[in-house]
């Protein structure tokens, strides 16, 4: 099961993503949002030593790579772009978001 959605869309002028899947979850994911959620090693390094991965709520996406069929990459305004994004995790960060 690859748990891709049905749409990902990416909207370059407020820098959010937009993900729905067949089952009718769907919601906007703001860039900030995205990037606090992070679990590249350096961020997961910072979650380790008890700190917090505080986006600048300004943070855009700027680009999604598709990595392979079951995650997508996700580069941020901020020059972050080491982020992975199983697209499994993503359905349950909508899930919180639409909860
Ligand atoms: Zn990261």
């Amino acid at each position: 099961m690859s748990c891709a959605p049905t749409h990902a869309v990416w909207h370059q002028a407020s820098g959010a993503v937009e993900l729905a899947w067949s089952d009718g979850a769907r919601a906007v994911l703001s860039g900030a949002a995205l990037r606090s959620a992070c679990r590249c090693a350096g961020c997961e390094r910072v979650r380790r030593s008890g700190g917090r991965v505080d986006a600048p709520v300004a943070v855009r996406v700027v680009d999604l790579r598709p990595m392979g069929e079951g995650a997508v990459q996700i580069c941020f305004s901020d020059g972050h772009e080491r982020g992975v994004y199983p697209w499994v995790y993503l359905r349950d960060l909508v899930h919180e978001a639409i909860a």
